[in-house]
């Protein structure tokens, strides 16, 4: 077990938790990280760059067959899972609430009601607590994970996001406080495109793990599927999915399922993957992050490597769990700001869908907000 540490009064000293086997200096802030932008209820303890619990429970089932994540679902799934899902990290990390010196939740962006939930629990925790609290950008989030795999972040460093709600090529000069987007979507976001491909599959939802499990068996270059927006950093995957929609309603009765799904998720990552070296090369970087679900791609993981090795590159790419929507890439955010001594949200900071990239902490209400 922990010795106690008392806020304000840094103990030190130091202990092995259960999930984390590395000696863990309890002198670094203890954060509690909360992640509900979409349909994961994520709770993370964090202890500076020791990850000492990493609970999710996701309500992606319920989403399954509408084909897409439903947000009122999403909502309810989070209120539910909330407390439990705390209870379960603090119980991981074998640490009570009293221990937690900082709060961290995902203040945007993402779909608005399940914010509110993360958002709402959040404050509730900070102000019963007393201790200071993170409202953070998810993107944000997904680049600061990596330190608890692969230790401090290089900056600058070029990061990849890619998952069923973004796609952005960001570059990252300093994760605490300056992310320039130098590209995204114009349209669907890649895990989308892998969703509603595999729905045309009728391989279920969500599609992206089954679509890689298919490819593996198939020919990437059986069909010549296009290539979008060459030129820019910005990506477009609508042109993509249209394509194969019409690929199989020419081949109706008649469809290699793998080679499709190799084919689809060749172009993919080879547009992702292209962009980012090029981005890499332009920018003077020499590192490459990837995040998000669709980071967890087999074929992107591998081919990402490949380029990377042939470009000089270094690539850091977080294990599955991590690139999905979780808890502890909050909390890591969170123990980053207040080892950078960032001043920390206010009590009335407002859960915002579209808070921009740029923007890596939630600051007052929004402008016309009421509380
Ligand atoms: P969000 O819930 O905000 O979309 P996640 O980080 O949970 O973000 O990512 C989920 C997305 O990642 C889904 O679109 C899913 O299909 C995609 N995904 C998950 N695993 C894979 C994979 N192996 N290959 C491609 N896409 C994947
Ligand atoms: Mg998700």
């Amino acid at each position: 077990m922990p010795a106690a540490v008392t806020r304000g009064a840094a103990v030190t000293g130091a202990w092995r938790s259960a999930a984390s086997p590395r000696l863990v200096d309890v002198s670094e802030p203890l954060v509690l990280g909360i992640e509900t932008s979409c349909d994961e209820t994520g709770v993370g303890i964090v202890r500076g760059r020791t990850l000492l619990a990493d609970e999710v429970a996701s309500s992606v089932a319920e989403h399954a067959r509408f084909g897409g994540v439903v947000p009122e679902v999403a909502s309810r799934a989070h209120l539910e899972a909330m407390v439990p899902t705390v209870r379960r990290a603090l119980d991981t990390a074998g640490v009570t609430l009293r221990d937690i010196d900082a709060v961290a939740v995902t203040a945007g962006p993402g779909l608005a009601g399940a914010l509110l939930v993360g958002v709402a629990a959040a404050k509730a925790y900070a102000l019963a607590l007393d201790v200071p609290l993170y409202g953070v950008n998810h993107l944000a989030a997904h680049v600061a994970v990596d330190v608890l795999e692969h230790g401090p972040l290089p900056e600058p460093c070029l990061a990849v996001l890619v998952s069923g709600g973004h796609s952005s090529l960001l570059l990252v000069q300093d994760v605490t406080d300056t992310m320039v987007p130098l590209g995204q979507t114009v349209d669907d976001a890649a895990g989308e495109a892998f969703d509603k491909v595999a729905r045309l599959l009728g391989l279920g939802f969500p599609g992206g793990p089954a679509v890689d499990r298919m490819a593996k068996d198939g020919d990437p270059a059986a069909i010549a599927f296009p290539r979008a927006m060459p030129q820019s950093y910005d990506v477009s995957f609508a042109g993509l999915k249209t394509a194969v929609a019409r690929w199989l309603e020419a081949h109706r009765g008649d469809v290699p399922v793998a080679d499709v799904c190799a084919s689809f998720q060749e172009a993919v990552v080879d547009v992702l993957t292209t962009k980012a070296v090029r981005a890499c090369r332009e920018y003077g970087v020499g590192h490459l992050l990837l995040g998000g679900g669709v980071a967890a791609n087999s074929r992107l993981r591998a081919l990402a490597q490949q380029r990377c090795d042939a470009a000089g590159l270094v690539l850091r790419v977080p294990r599955p769990a991590l690139c999905t929507d979780n808890g502890a890439m909050v909390a890591a955010l969170g123990a980053r700001l207040a080892d950078a001594g960032v001043a920390p949200s206010p009590l009335d900071l407002p859960a915002d869908s579209s808070m921009p990239v740029t923007q890596v902490i939630a600051r007052g209400a929004l402008p016309g907000w009421h509380s």
